[in-house]
């Protein structure tokens, strides 16, 4: 970086030390991840100089020689991967291209179904405060308070009385594996289109950790830089049919010109995922968590719906008399850096809620492995106890721990100092 340094010395020394900070914490925040070198290096690139308003072969600029073939290899591993007729590499992020999901299928004011946002789904998935949920009416299902799981029989119920035009299956805070078929089901029943929302799980869908959306969702919408491990980006994935629609929604409906140093760096991340090491590792990030879950279960943490399928854990802290965001300020303070989060049927308020919600998708980049998870755990319980009774000096010694742990496992993408 001797030219960033050279040219603007704030922000490279502001780079530097994210790189330390990223080096020396236990990452545990379920929507994060490390890149490659190889992704980096791709985003970093002069594609980034280009404009290609369009799809490949039908470009509203000249000089498109190279950026076609980009943008073909990024659709082509893309299908392939996913195992879906057609893809669209064009969305900026998750929200843009959940947008254009609406574009496609819905007029203003029309129903939309999703999970509620308190019980893991989305903001785009139609609720109140986003853009989806005021200019469309969204109605929304939840988990069962007893369970921590969706009951398919109500949301067959709700989508029967309420006729969306659309369903959002998928979330942000959901532990459990999505019933594609189930959703497809209902879908098929009330005439909806189905879109899989896969931003978390893509990964352990690609390395076959989760079952596929693929013969069950008409659309499939997913970011790319989660467990994917790609650039910052989104992707929507669909059925032969609704290709023209879901490609014209994005464009010209929604966006202008599409990001190529990203759409570059999106076909390096779906390689990298067609590997066997990606197998590998979707599966040891599962791995991970569920034995992250049984070591903070047997210390008495509350797991919604008691336990993990995937790569994440939603934990009410309730139990333990802390509230979400005190433990993960000091998890923070101590190098393991989380985020808090609503539990379903919380009781506090969604800027101060009662849980924290971890994931191992970073963590097992950097091969750390389940064996681990015990310290983990043990940090983890250490430092929410010492949230509570304000013993900063623990919270210091986990720090050094955590520290010694990440020197054991560096991260990939990150310069070797
Ligand atoms: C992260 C996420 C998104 C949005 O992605 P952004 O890139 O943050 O806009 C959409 N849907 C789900 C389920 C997500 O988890």
């Amino acid at each position: 970086m001797s030219h960033l340094a050279h040219v603007d010395p704030e922000i490279a020394a502001l780079v530097v030390a994210e790189e330390q900070l990223q080096a020396d914490t236990l990452r545990l925040i379920p929507s994060e991840n490390y890149v490659s070198h190889a992704v980096l290096e791709a985003t970093g690139t002069v594609l980034q100089n280009k404009y290609s308003e369009g799809y490949p072969g039908k470009r509203y600029y000249e000089g498109q020689q190279n950026i076609d073939q980009v943008e073909t290899l990024a659709i082509e591993r893309a299908k392939s991967l996913f195992a879906m007729d057609h893809a669209n590499v064009q969305p900026y992020s998750g929200s843009p291209a959940n947008l254009a999901v609406y574009l496609a299928f819905l007029q203003p004011g029309d129903t939309v179904m999703g999970m509620a946002l308190p019980m893991g789904g989305h903001l785009t998935h139609g609720w109140g405060v986003s853009a989806t949920g005021t200019w469309f009416r969204g109605v929304q299902y939840g988990v069962e308070q007893t369970t921590g799981r969706i009951d398919l029989d109500k949301v067959r119920d709700l989508a029967l009385a309420e006729r969306p035009k659309v369903i959002f299956c998928g979330g942000t805070a959901v532990p459990r594996t999505i019933d594609f078929p189930g959703f497809a089901e209902i879908a098929r029943e009330v005439g909806a289109v189905l879109v899989a929302d896969v931003a978390h799980i893509a990964g352990l869908i690609a390395g076959g950790a989760h079952p596929s959306p693929a013969g069950h969702a008409d659309v499939v919408s997913t970011t790319t830089h989660k467990t994917l491990r790609g650039p910052r980006g989104a992707m929507l994935l669909s059925t032969a049919e609704h290709a023209r629609a879901i490609d014209r929604a994005v464009f010209p409906g929604l966006q202008g010109g599409p990001h190529n140093h990203t759409t570059a760096a999106i076909a390096v991340a779906l390689k990298e995922a067609a590997g066997p090491e990606f197998r590998a590792y979707a599966h040891q990030v599962v791995a991970n968590a569920q034995a992250l879950g049984e070591q903070l279960a047997a210390r008495g943490f509350e797991l919604v719906s008691g336990g993990t399928d995937n790569h994440l854990l939603l934990i009410d802290l309730s139990g333990k008399d802390v509230p979400g965001k005190v433990a993960a300020k000091a998890l923070d303070r101590a190098g393991i850096v989380v985020n808090y989060n609503t539990v379903p049927y919380d009781t506090r308020k969604p800027f101060d809620p009662s849980g924290i919600r971890i994931g191992t998708p970073a963590l097992t980049s950097r091969g750390i492995p389940a064996s681990a998870m015990t310290s983990v755990a043990e940090w983890i319980d250490l430092v929410v106890a010492a949230a509570k009774a304000g013993d900063e000096e623990t919270i210091t010694k986990v720090r050094a721990d955590v520290k010694a742990l990440m020197d054991a496992y560096p991260a990939p993408g990150l310069p070797v100092r």
